[in-house]
């Protein structure tokens, strides 16, 4: 072999070498890239977990009542049944069910709770002769003495239109607190209960647990006995159940925004 003949292979094979490497060496590095960051990812996620633990440690409160007072107000009751829906069910009953499933819910999330009523009564003395009047009135005198952080009246509905159907959030028109709480409710009804036709909150200086409640007060109407679906929904432990856990989820909220 002469020297030319030498060198041009010399010069092949450095060719060739520089070729190799630069073909495998930017994979093998990005390989070691890519095996450090699949190493780094569980780690990663394990760092974020503890780091989400933390927070609902620091944000579940530990200590029964922690969180303040709530009332929850059940409409009717006694010789005032409320609408009669579908099938004769009377509304004083689902609102008293649904207050007590509500309470226990509440007092798992650290809050006190008190209802104004426990049973199928009103307040009123029975030899009063305005007894829807002095029943009003003692619900609101509690709401006073007890000074609540908020307090949510359960009411069921009724129209004449057995179609329309949908849980509605009644706040006291002047407000901006209670129209903020019934939003946060509303919002949790809503998309909790998979409502296909929305109602929105509603404005109203009428009712008088609204007007007269010296706290921050929202009414909320669960459902609507007149409709046939929503009637026998409401009466499922399931149902009661699913609307407890959206309108706590909404007081959660709410609670959360005003602090
Ligand atoms: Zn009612």
């Amino acid at each position: 072999m002469d020297e030319k003949k030498l060198r041009a292979v010399i010069k092949t094979c450095m060719a060739l070498t520089i070729l190799i490497l630069a073909y495998f060496v930017p994979r093998i590095a990005f390989r070691e890239q890519l095996g450090s960051e699949t190493n780094q990812a569980p780690a990663a996620e394990t760092g974020s977990s503890e780091t989400a633990l933390t927070e609902t440690e620091q944000v579940e409160p530990k200590i029964k009542g922690q969180r303040g007072l709530i009332i929850l107000d059940p409409g009717h009751g006694g010789m005032d049944p409320g609408m009669i829906g579908v099938g004769g069910i009377e509304e004083k009953l689902i609102n008293l069910q649904v207050s007590l499933v509500l309470a226990e819910k509440l007092e798992e999330q650290g809050f006190e709770t008190m209802l104004t009523r426990t049973e199928d009564r009103g307040l009123y003395d029975p030899e009063t002769v305005n007894k829807k009047a002095q029943d009003m009135q003692r619900r609101c005198a509690l709401i006073e003495e007890n000074d609540p952080l908020l307090t949510v009246s359960i009411h069921q509905n009724s129209y004449s239109d057995p179609a329309v159907y949908g849980p509605q959030v009644f706040y006291f028109e002047h407000s901006a607190e209670g129209k903020e709480l019934a939003t946060c409710i509303q919002e949790q009804l809503n998309t909790q209960l998979g409502i296909t036709k929305p109602r929105e909150i509603k404005g109203n200086t009428n009712y008088y647990i609204l007007k007269r409640s010296a706290s921050v007060t929202v009414l909320v109407e669960c459902a609507f006995l007149s409709n046939p679906e929503e009637a026998a929904k409401i009466q499922t432990e399931e149902y009661q159940n699913a609307v407890a856990t959206a309108i706590c989820d909404g007081i959660v909220c709410w609670v959360g925004l005003s602090q």
